[in-house]
């Protein structure tokens, strides 16, 4: 919460230590989004409680790895559409 200092107003961080871990991570949270803007964001696997730090020039990564959620969600996208292909075929055929 702000306080009045001899600076103007002051922004104190007083979290009981518990919920330190919290706030420390939204301070460096906030921190990245100051120095990195638009290059934050929640990767794109619901499953996935990571975040993508985008160093890609056209800043179009999606993934907090290629390895993982992006070969997952891949996988998972085809899937979709194979099976979306055969429930079409099945209606077009009756
Ligand atoms: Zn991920």
């Amino acid at each position: 919460m702000p306080r009045p200092s001899e600076s103007g107003i002051e922004w104190r961080v007083d979290v009981p230590p518990e919920r330190r871990l919290a706030v420390e991570l939204v301070l460096a949270w906030a921190d990245v989004k100051e120095r990195m803007p638009g290059r934050l964001r929640p990767c794109e696997n619901s499953e996935c409680r990571l975040f993508v730090l985008d160093h890609s020039r056209a800043n179009t990564a999606r993934w907090c790895s290629m390895k993982t959620c992006g070969n997952r969600i891949k996988a998972r996208r085809h899937l979709a559409r194979v099976r979306e292909t055969r429930r079409t075929e099945e209606i077009a055929g009756t």
